[in-house]
């Protein structure tokens, strides 16, 4: 029996789900695609006679398959363009795939088990080499039709209008494209079949750890909720929460008021990990692995952070269901997921939420992938190695533009993911310490304290021909992002502490002023006004919590014969590193101050 590999790889999935701003077509396009990739190319695996296509994995937008026939060549690459043809027909045209084939030598064992313990790697780095050389060449670049008189769609602008609109609530005159109606369709299904899904999350146990990653995203969802002990019903009613119907629905929904945050999880170093797999056992075990610690990561911090909301039914500025009303009240999921699993998470939330959502994440990953690691043979070969996400995280006001607030979120991945990279490179000189290379940053786009995001919050010697003598050689950071998970926890922490200590806006914000002076004379001068107008617990407060991150940056130990050795020094509101660069966690904090949910026992009041 002859034996060919498949693998597929979606084109631009994020251009595709993210390609309107609108809320309904972002879940519509989430919700299909990943229905095509766990679900459809399975089933038609299946379906393929006189041969056997096994699957090893399919998530994240990816799949692979070992076909074992008589003509295996012949059969994958049908099966390779039927399922490239479904993709474009399920979603008229608006997504694509690729797939790479490879043959595997004719001596290999011809059950599954036994050909999953052979060592293929050979193969794995040529069809990938295959993979990248047709992702890089597209054959078959759609070629819109252009006509003056064609109307552009009017959800995503770029494709032409095919169909008059038939959504609720709007205006008779518009006009879709046929990619933009399916996306509308698959999200008005899943809202029709939500109740049902509200089965699965009473009897989830008919799924299981097995064919539970096969399923469509909210049934994962439900399951891994109910599995991290998620409540579904804590007002009582048994009817299941909705989620927001867009973007201005969350309003209500949010503590940080009018904002929402968006967070772009992704897990670090894939590409080199994912070169050293070996067997088809081992790639089945480590992307299964992987998927399943996103989906319980992501759950975890959901039922720490997200419980469902309560609010009054005319308040939800959408439309609802006679039947959720109960007492004139809705429940509410406060979030939204448009992107889960392979590696990946994207979700929004409450700005208020949304870094310690992050940062629950991260944590969670973290120990899963540990465990996951212990328990299971396969990865054993992969050796000690460490699994981590870098996150980005970004709030912004409800009305501001979706798409460009995904960019912004790429960007500030970005900058995570490179500061995981450089935390690698210079692993080796703190060996010793559990090393972790989690990485989460923020931005907060026109921020409660009228953040200008043109500030420079670093200044190097070179960029200040400006600056008076004494300032030339110095170098100041305003900002410590991105953050490792403890350096996140400790300034969260410290920020309800202040909030508890009502430490007052416009105390902050002058400090925030007085910090973006980047230099150790009005900077240092005039914080120390403002530290001065705080009263001995607040200045306390801020003073430690300063300290706590010189010490962080810091590499020598405490030394008993040299009280001073691994003190930070400090000239406020700086701490100086090791390197004499001048730094402060001190604008973070302010900054974040008010997207940070405050504790119960806050009393609800206006801080000035
Ligand atoms: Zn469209």
């Amino acid at each position: 029996m002859q034996k060919t590999l498949v693998a597929f790889d979606a084109d631009r999935i994020k251009g595709y789900v993210f390609g309107t701003d609108r809320l309904k077509e972002i879940r519509g396009a989430s919700a299909l695609l990943d229905k095509l990739n766990r679900e459809m190319m399975r089933t038609e695996a299946k379906q393929v006679k006189d041969a056997e296509i096994i699957p090893i994995y399919t998530n994240g937008g990816q799949g692979l398959f070992v076909v074992s026939a008589d003509n295996a060549h012949t059969v994958a690459e049908d099966f390779g363009q039927r399922i490239q043809k479904k993709f474009s027909e399920e979603t008229r045209g608006g997504a694509s795939i690729t797939y790479a084939l490879q043959d595997l030598p004719a001596n290999l064992p011809d059950t599954i088990n036994a050909l999953k313990r052979i060592d293929l790697a050979d193969y794995f780095k040529l069809i990938q080499v295959q993979m990248d050389f047709k992702k890089g060449s597209p054959a078959d670049t759609v070629v819109l039709p252009s006509h003056p008189l064609m109307r552009p769609c009017d959800a995503c602008g770029i494709r032409y209008a095919a169909e008059k609109g038939a959504e609720k609530n709007e205006p008779e005159d518009l006009y879709y494209c046929q990619s933009c109606r399916e996306k509308q369709e698959e999200d008005h299904r899943i809202k029709a079949q939500f109740q049902k899904a509200a089965d699965y999350v009473h009897n989830f146990k008919q799924y299981t750890e097995d064919n539970i990653l096969h399923q469509e995203l909210w049934k994962r969802i439900s399951y891994y909720l109910q599995e991290a002990s998620y409540d579904f019903f804590p007002f009582g009613s048994r009817f299941v929460p909705q989620r927001p119907s867009d973007f201005h629905a969350f309003r209500p929904l949010v503590e940080a008021k009018e904002y929402i945050g968006l967070i772009y999880a992704d897990a670090n170093n894939m590409g080199a990990k994912v070169t050293r797999l070996t067997r088809l056992g081992v790639y089945e075990q480590f992307a299964k692995g992987v998927d399943r610690a996103i989906h319980q990561a992501m759950s975890r911090a959901i039922k720490q952070h997200l419980p469902i909301v309560q609010i009054a039914a005319d308040e939800a500025a959408d439309d609802i269901q006679d039947e959720s009303i109960v007492e004139g009240k809705i429940t509410r999921f406060p979030f939204d997921i448009f992107l889960l699993g392979g590696d990946d998470i994207v979700m929004l939330t409450d700005a208020a939420k949304a870094m310690e959502v992050a940062l629950t994440i991260g944590q969670e990953f973290r120990s899963i992938m540990t465990q996951i690691c212990q328990e299971t043979p396969e990865f054993r070969e992969l050796g000690n190695d460490q699994y981590s996400l870098s996150i980005g995280v970004v709030m912004a006001p409800i009305k501001y533009p979706f798409r460009l607030m995904l960019g912004l979120v790429e960007n500030i991945l970005k900058d995570a993911k490179k500061e995981a990279a450089k935390a690698r490179s210079d692993r080796n000189k703190q060996a010793g310490i559990d090393f972790d290379d989690t990485r989460i940053s923020f931005r907060i786009v026109n921020g409660g304290m009228q953040i200008n995001a043109n500030d420079p919050y670093i200044k190097k010697p070179e960029d200040k021909a400006d600056r008076r003598d004494e300032d030339t050689n110095q170098e100041f950071h305003a900002t410590l992002r991105p953050y490792s998970p403890r350096d996140l926890d400790n300034l969260l922490k410290a920020i309800k502490e202040g909030q508890h200590l009502r430490l007052g806006r416009t105390k902050l914000h002058q400090l925030r002023e007085s910090i973006l002076h980047m230099n150790t004379t009005t900077s240092v001068s005039e914080s120390i006004a403002v530290l001065r107008n705080w009263n001995e617990i607040q200045r306390k407060h801020i003073l430690t919590y300063l300290r706590r991150y010189g010490t962080f940056y810091q590499h020598a130990p405490a030394d008993p014969n040299n009280p001073l050795a691994g003190l930070p020094r400090l000239v406020f509101p700086w701490f100086l590193d090791t390197q004499s660069v001048y730094r402060t966690a001190l604008l973070d904090f302010v900054e974040l101050y008010d997207f940070v949910a405050r504790d119960k026992r806050e009393q609800v009041g206006y801080e000035q």
